[in-house]
């Protein structure tokens, strides 16, 4: 068979077979993965080097070793599901700081492609390539001293399956980079089957992007929980014809108890599109949660009486449990947003992921968002040009913003009320 060689970053592949999945529309998915794992390990390698130097002074101290010397952090990176091991080649050519990949894949082609790869660009002292059951290769790795610092998941399709092993073999801290592409599951077209392969029922909304990325975080933090584990979301995307999502897992029975505020049921109007967040548990605000004024921003809003909207007097269907916390880390995006602009020669796509994560640093935390057309659209108007209405809100005392999930997006702490009556006076 003819081999195609692809050339993508650092890495050229060869392809010699149609069956082993490469997919160039991914080149933005990898770039920023290289820029979000190189930022995340900066800061990974440095607070582990501290407990590993502080280990060593405390055995110093107590007279149990004489050298003051730490270990080097080691860090590592699994790719479960790696086809051609495109992915895996990148991260071992273009991101710092790294001792061992693990590309794996459960089809004999892709692991003998990923072989040929791996050797094509002399990065086998850095890559091992394993054949295996994503799952089985993951639960082999499940003991503390075995975890992985990183697992990339990118699956065909949904994740889920992939998410009981992944939260159990990552380190305490450590990064898990997610992609789904089942977008119309998620996006309210098959809501039964959401709700079987995610746990949450997904609603046919004007905001469903960001609902899927919330629904994915939920599962993501249902799966962690079990196992006493916990997500904090970095980077949360919708583009193209899938979801990505950057979130650190970590150890810590106690905070699993806060999950519950940080998951809402959606009421969603069936006559004016409008939804209202109801939280599955209380919401204490604790001065020393890292952002209490983030934390505040997005609480939600009450839930509504009956089961009419008071807006419209429709009736409501209801969807979630999302996650309705942050779904981002404003200054750990800020730096990956700089570290591209500082070496836009390195990443193809440095245009896109500069223009999707200046969007995101700009978003409000409030959950879900509106859609500027879909509003006027309902009531049959001609849509108001959207920096009109933008103004409007601003003027009567609240923030606005656009998500970068959807074109004339509007994200606003004002309440729905309020949109309804610019609505009426246009
Ligand atoms: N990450 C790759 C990239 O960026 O080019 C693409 C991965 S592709 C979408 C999905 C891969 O998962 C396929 O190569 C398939 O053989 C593999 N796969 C499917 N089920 C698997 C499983 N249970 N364990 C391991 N690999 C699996």
């Amino acid at each position: 068979a003819p081999t195609k060689a692809i050339k993508e970053g650092q890495a050229e592949i060869c392809m010699k077979t149609e069956k082993v999945f490469y997919n160039p529309v991914q080149e933005f998915n990898r770039d920023l993965s290289i820029a979000v794992l190189t930022k995340f390990i900066e800061g990974y390698k440095a607070e582990l080097t501290a407990k590993l130097e502080k280990k060593v002074r405390n055995k110093t101290l107590s007279g149990e070793s004489s050298t003051d010397k730490p270990p080097e952090a080691e860090i590592t990176i699994l790719e479960a599901l790696s086809a051609s091991g495109l992915r895996s080649i990148r991260y071992a050519k273009e991101v710092p700081n790294v001792t061992k990949i693990i590309a794996n894949d459960l089809s004999a082609q892709a692991v003998e492609s990923i072989k040929t790869n791996v050797a094509h660009n002399q990065v086998e002292h850095l890559v091992e390539t394993s054949h295996d059951d994503a799952c089985m290769l993951m639960y082999k790795h499940k003991h503390p001293s075995k975890r992985f610092s990183a697992i990339d998941l990118d699956p065909y399709g949904c994740p889920s399956i992939f998410l009981d092993s992944a939260v159990q073999s990552i380190q305490d801290g450590g990064l898990l980079l997610v992609t789904a592409t089942d977008m119309a599951v998620l996006a309210g077209n098959s809501p039964e089957t959401c709700y079987a392969k995610y746990g949450a029922v997904s609603l046919k909304t004007k905001c469903c992007h960001e609902m899927a990325l919330r629904i994915l975080l939920q599962c993501i933090e249902s799966h962690a929980n079990r196992y006493s584990r916990y997500i904090v979301p970095l980077l949360s995307i919708s583009v193209d014809f899938y979801i990505r999502v950057f979130v650190r897992v970590y150890s810590g029975a106690i905070h699993c108890k806060k999950t519950t505020s940080k998951l809402s049921m959606v009421y969603h109007c069936v006559g004016c599109d409008h939804t209202t967040l109801t939280p599955l548990g209380g919401f204490k605000p604790n001065p020393s949660d890292k952002n209490p004024a983030q934390v505040k921003a997005f609480l939600p809003t009450a839930p509504p009486v009956g089961e009419l909207c008071e807006h419209c007097a429709q009736r409501h269907h209801l969807g979630g449990p999302i996650w309705s916390a942050p779904i981002h880390d404003i200054d750990f995006v800020t730096s990956v947003l700089h570290h591209v602009q500082d070496n836009t020669e390195r990443f193809g796509t440095w245009k896109r992921i500069d223009g999707v994560l200046s969007m995101v640093r700009e978003e409000l935390p409030v959950p879900l968002y509106y859609t500027v057309d879909k509003l006027f659209g309902r009531v049959h108007l001609e849509t108001m040009p959207t920096l009109m209405f933008r103004s409007a809100i601003l003027n009567a005392g609240y923030q606005v913003s656009y998500s970068h999930a959807a074109k004339n997006s509007l994200k606003t702490d004002a309440p729905a009320a309020l949109l309804w009556d610019i609505v009426r006076t246009w």
